[in-house]
């Protein structure tokens, strides 16, 4: 998200809009170059970043260099030649020298380097420095002409910055234009946050932050000014995530009745609920019964029971002659939920299904019973909030499994009024990623699991033993002991993962596996067909179930014993602890085997994290730490995409620091004039937008 554009006072905008041609230093030729990048102004120079930096700071001479990456300062001394080894190889080889020894440059497969290098010149290298056979050599090395770095718009000794380049455009050009742009800006950038909270924080200010980013003079200046703009980055989006909630807790919600209807409600069960069931139906309980709307999000790990406590919304909002709906990420837990409000409500209220499988009639159809209020509970997928639906008075919207509903899905919900909101994620999501998701959300913590569950034995399996392993299945078969085959994830095509799930299916059916019920199930079958498998592995008339990751959630069949995940090491950890919560929901031990296809040692060490915890957030942590915020949630329309300044695993307390600013200023516990700036941008950046996509 670019936020750049409504930084700051009417003053500075103007300033930050200076074309790039009127900056002393650019001149008219580079500025056209630098177009091809996007940049026509100073705030677009100004806030193009680095994407790398180089470390000049540390000059060798020749006789101290060690292998490593190295930085020396060169004269070339000689002709650059060419050589072919082969055809389609060249090597570009030039020597260079300082007063206490000599160096070889190589570059190979880079034949421009010969025109390139100018005998006699002294050049900054920078790269890898090989030894071989007690030779030392710079490999690929970068050069920077050293007079070419003396011109005041780069620090020739400290940190280089190297920008993101595209055909035509060279790192000196960007250099230059930065550097004229930083000495331009100078003294005339005002601060963008509060001076009081920002000194507090011990917060680089902005224009010496903005001149850091593009000039470091060392690492510590660096970071210093990555913080800062990180943190104002996080601001601005903690800003509108504040605002939001804070306009949605002013708005009047709808205040349920709910007198007596607990305890109705725990008498239908099959179970007692746990205590930690019981607490966060009370808070459901309080926030309905409020008339402030529901914003809350329960996270409690697979298994946990978290299905109980949506019901219940729904059932509140029934009773008060309101309409509920419950969405799923997938048909298949949206059909598993339907027998759920069957076998709990029976025909008390009006259910309405809405998954795949209707014709485009009967689809209108139950859409104008959504419309006229004949249907009290809704059941469905995404599809319900999507499309076009519209309800007559919806009281309750309840997304299951879904730890992608951040704030931009819930500003959509708008559209059907001011509905109570309850979020329910088996995927713990470590704190950093709760607050850019649901910073605005009151969180209910469904810990433990209901009673007398085993905890999952999980082991790792190499491939000389995957036919033993399946051996031992297909015995568990034969004594009625059900087993889930999950097929990885191929690419991104569902065609892909049916196929490959279609080939384990024949080779295990026809192979280890022949004589059991062997049953496939995939997301390319229509809706019919999977209920059809589903309800025979539910029955157990199918012994195993081979099928990609459409079962990874909710799907509940508390007879399943076993769990295998071929090449368990292509898939992410949270994603297998999700997989492996499909069993261990019976009374009987239950067992995941992790199935290492590529045998590796870093595969196996991944994996050996799963064997050893069963901690949801624990593993939640260690994913997004190894693949990083956009993976993890599997979508780069998550609110952790849209920072650009901001790591968000790493920079943690940058993010909390954040949090600490916005509550402040949202409050009005700062600077009237700066306050009031910053709410301006966080509308401009983000508000607007989450609310153009609710009205879309
Ligand atoms: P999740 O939190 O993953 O959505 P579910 O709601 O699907 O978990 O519950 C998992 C299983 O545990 C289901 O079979 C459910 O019927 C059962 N269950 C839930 N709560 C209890 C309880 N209090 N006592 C016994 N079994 C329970
Ligand atoms: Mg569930």
């Amino acid at each position: 998200m670019d936020t750049s554009d409504t930084i700051g006072s009417a003053e500075q905008r103007a300033l930050l809009a200076t074309p790039l041609a009127q900056v002393p230093g650019v001149g008219d030729r580079r500025a056209r170059m630098v177009e091809k990048l996007g940049l026509f102004t100073l705030r677009d120079m100004l806030y193009y970043l680095p994407r790398d930096y180089k470390d000049f700071t540390s000059i060798q001479p020749v006789a101290a260099l060690e292998p490593g990456e190295r930085c020396a300062l060169l004269r070339v001394s000689t002709e650059p030649r060419i050589a072919y080894p082969r055809k389609g190889f060249s090597i570009v080889s030039a020597q260079g020298n300082d007063e206490t020894g000599g160096v070889k440059l190589a570059w190979y497969n880079q034949p421009y380097r010969k025109r390139q290098i100018e005998t006699g010149k002294v050049y900054l290298v920078y790269g890898r420095l090989a030894e071989r056979n007690g030779r030392k050599a710079f490999e690929n090395p970068e050069l920077e002409a050293a007079d070419k770095l003396g011109e005041g718009e780069v620090n020739p000794r400290g940190v280089l910055p190297v920008y993101p380049l595209t055909a035509g455009v060279g790192q000196a050009t960007v250099r230059t234009v930065a550097g004229a742009c930083v000495a331009f800006a100078h003294g005339k950038l005002a601060e963008t946050l509060p001076i009081d909270m920002r000194d507090e924080c011990g917060l680089m200010g902005f224009s010496e932050a903005v001149e850091a980013i593009h000039k470091p003079v060392n690492w510590e200046t660096l970071h210093a000014a990555r913080r800062r703009m990180g943190v104002e980055e996080a601001l601005l989006f903690l800003l509108a995530v504040e605002t939001l909630s804070a306009e949605r807790k002013q708005t009047n919600g709808l205040s349920f009745a709910t007198e007596g209807l607990l305890s109705r409600y725990v008498s239908r069960l099959p179970f007692p609920p746990t205590d930690a069931q019981m607490k966060v139906l009370r808070e459901i309980e309080a926030d309905m019964a409020s008339d402030a709307p529901m914003n809350r999000l329960v996270q409690g790990d697979v298994g946990a029971g978290k299905t109980v406590l949506a019901f219940f919304a729904l059932y509140v909002a029934a009773h008060n002659g309101y309409q509920g709906a419950i969405m799923a990420p997938t048909e298949i837990l949206a059909k598993q939920h339907l027998e759920t409000a069957r076998k709990l409500f029976g025909t008390e209220f009006a259910i309405e299904p809405l998954v795949g499988g209707l014709t485009p009639k009967a689809r209108r159809e139950a859409y104008e019973r959504l419309a006229d209020g004949r249907t009290q509970i809704a059941i469905g997928t995404h599809a319900l909030i999507q499309e076009n639906v519209s309800f007559q008075n919806l009281g309750v919207v309840v997304a299951d499994e879904q730890h992608r509903f951040g704030v931009r899905q819930r500003a959509a919900l708008s559209r059907n009024g001011n509905p109570d909101v309850l979020i329910m994620s088996a995927t713990p999501i470590p704190r950093t990623l709760t607050l850019i998701l649901y910073g605005d959300l009151d969180v209910s913590i469904l810990d433990g699991l209901p009673p007398g569950r085993k905890p999952v034995l999980t082991r790792e399996v190499t491939p000389h033993k995957r036919a033993d392993m399946y051996r031992f299945i297909a015995k568990e078969a034969q004594k009625g002991r059900q087993t889930y085959v999950v097929c990885p994830l191929v690419d991104d095509s569902d065609a892909v993962d049916a196929k490959s799930a279609e080939t384990i299916y024949r080779e295990l059916s026809e192979g280890p596996l022949s004589g059991v019920a062997v049953s496939l199930l995939h997301g390319r079958m229509s809706a019919e067909q999977k209920e059809a498998v589903l309800d025979a592995f539910r029955t157990g008339d199918t012994a195993v179930l081979v099928s990609t990751t459409v079962i990874e959630v909710g799907v509940d069949v508390p007879n399943a014993r076993y769990m295998v995940i071929e090449n368990a090491d292509r898939f992410g950890l949270a994603q297998l602890h999700q997989l492996r919560g499909r069993v261990g929901r019976g009374k009987e031990q239950s067992w995941c085997f992790l199935l290492n296809g590529s045998g590796s040692q870093t595969a196996a060490e991944r994996l050996q994290t799963l064997v050893q915890n069963t901690d949801g957030f624990a593993i939640a942590q260690k994913d997004l730490e190894q693949r990083g915020p956009g993976e993890f949630l599997g979508t780069r329309q998550s609110g952790a995409g849209a920072f650009k300044m901001l790591r968000i695993v790493q920079d943690m307390d940058s993010l909390e620091l954040a949090r600490t600013i916005a509550k402040r200023i949202a409050q009005g516990d700062c600077d009237a004039t700066i306050g009031a700036q910053l709410i301006q941008q966080a509308r401009t950046a983000y508000v607007n937008k989450w609310r153009s996509i609710a009205l879309n």
